[in-house]
């Protein structure tokens, strides 16, 4: 194995230039980069999105199973997740570290190669940042941008009565696979000799370290012409943010159970935890697919899209939001949602 190198061996100023040689800027909106005292952007006639997600150390993440490298993958996906799901594209990034001593060049440069390959995936630009030490462990905190044309961005707040209600994907994989994780990783603290059983849970395993913002389908609602009335991000788990869509239009909702996404990895993997996986998919998080509500004129237009599923409708705010069953009942649903507190 070659040398490692000691952060105080480059300095601040070191990291920051080996960063910046391996940017590459792709956007014609991106005037000034990395270098100077700030980024000089030069946005089309659009509304700009911005949004900010912050990954702490033991709390967001765990360096025992996650890679460096599929962590700056996530710090950036997990922003451009927010992006879509204003329904807008997004343009540029900074990023903001905080390192402690014990961190090599080679291990931030590591990060750094995740970030880079997501800002290939969903071409953005790295154009600035910041960086700064830390006692306790890493923090990375990203900051995107995004453009949207006037009157296209989805908020929460626009879902109708009668409207339809569609996700992407599969739901609850993620959360599988964090149960998998922390399993392993307690009988490796048992016993180091003990390698990881992962194979056959590589899919949910997956879901939960390289996660994909759904730019893909943005993109795609985009060219069947459907704009979503409402829209989220399914990152604290379908019920909680099904909440959020609710609450801030004044509605109400029916998911029906049977129509909800699943996988079949992720469906064994609950058997096996002895968990039910229907409350997986509602209350599991870190999905990032896309919540989001249609005009029921829309039905003809995603019926055959391959990624997006029908699981409900918006109703009268007076009837709550259910469950529903085959048989036609309905139980009131709750969300948990993920607290780091
Ligand atoms: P200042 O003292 O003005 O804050 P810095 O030395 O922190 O300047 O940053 C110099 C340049 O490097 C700026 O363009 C800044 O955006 C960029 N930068 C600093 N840290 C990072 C980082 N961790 N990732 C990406 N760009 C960074
Ligand atoms: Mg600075």
């Amino acid at each position: 194995m070659s040398e490692l190198t000691p952060l105080s061996e480059v300095g601040e100023f070191g990291l920051i230039r080996r960063i910046k040689d391996k940017v590459v800027l792709q956007h014609p909106s991106t005037i000034k980069g990395i270098g100077d005292d700030a980024a000089v952007l030069e946005p089309e006639e659009k509304q700009l999105v911005v949004t900010s997600d912050m990954l702490l150390e033991g709390i967001h993440f765990d360096l025992t199973f996650c890679p460096l490298k599929h962590l700056g993958y996530k710090a950036v996906a997990v922003n451009v997740s927010d992006i879509a799901a204003m329904n807008a594209k997004p343009t540029q990034i900074t990023v903001n570290i905080a390192v402690g001593a014990r961190y090599t060049v080679e291990a931030i440069e590591e990060l750094y190669e995740g970030i880079r390959l997501a800002c290939e995936n969903y071409k953005v630009d790295l154009v600035g940042g910041d960086t700064t030490s830390s006692r306790a462990g890493l923090v990375i905190s990203i900051t995107a941008i995004g453009e949207v044309a006037k009157g296209e961005a989805a908020m929460r707040s626009g879902a109708k009565v009668n409207d339809l209600i569609c996700i992407t994907g599969d739901i609850g994989a993620a959360y599988m696979g964090l149960q998998v994780l922390e399993r392993e990783k307690q009988a490796f603290m048992a016993d180091p000799e003990m390698q990881p059983q992962l194979e056959k849970y590589e899919y949910i395993v997956g879901r939960q370290l390289k996660p994909e913002a759904r730019m893909d389908v943005i993109y795609e609602l985009k060219e069947f012409g459907i704009k979503p009335t409402a829209m989220i991000d399914v990152s604290d788990g379908l019920a909680s943010e099904l909440m959020h869509i609710c609450s801030q239009s004044g509605v109400g909702a029916t998911i029906y159970r049977e129509n909800l996404p699943a996988d079949n990895q992720m469906l064994e993997a609950a058997m096996e935890f002895n968990l039910d996986p229907v409350m997986c998919m509602l209350n599991g998080g870190e999905d990032y697919e896309l919540l989001f509500t249609i005009p029921l004129e829309d039905y003809e237009k995603i019926k055959n899209l391959p990624d997006v599923s029908l699981i409900g409708k918006i109703t009268e705010a007076s009837e709550g939001i259910n469950l529903a069953n085959k048989h036609g009942q309905a139980f009131p649903l709750k969300a948990q949602g993920w607290t780091h507190f």
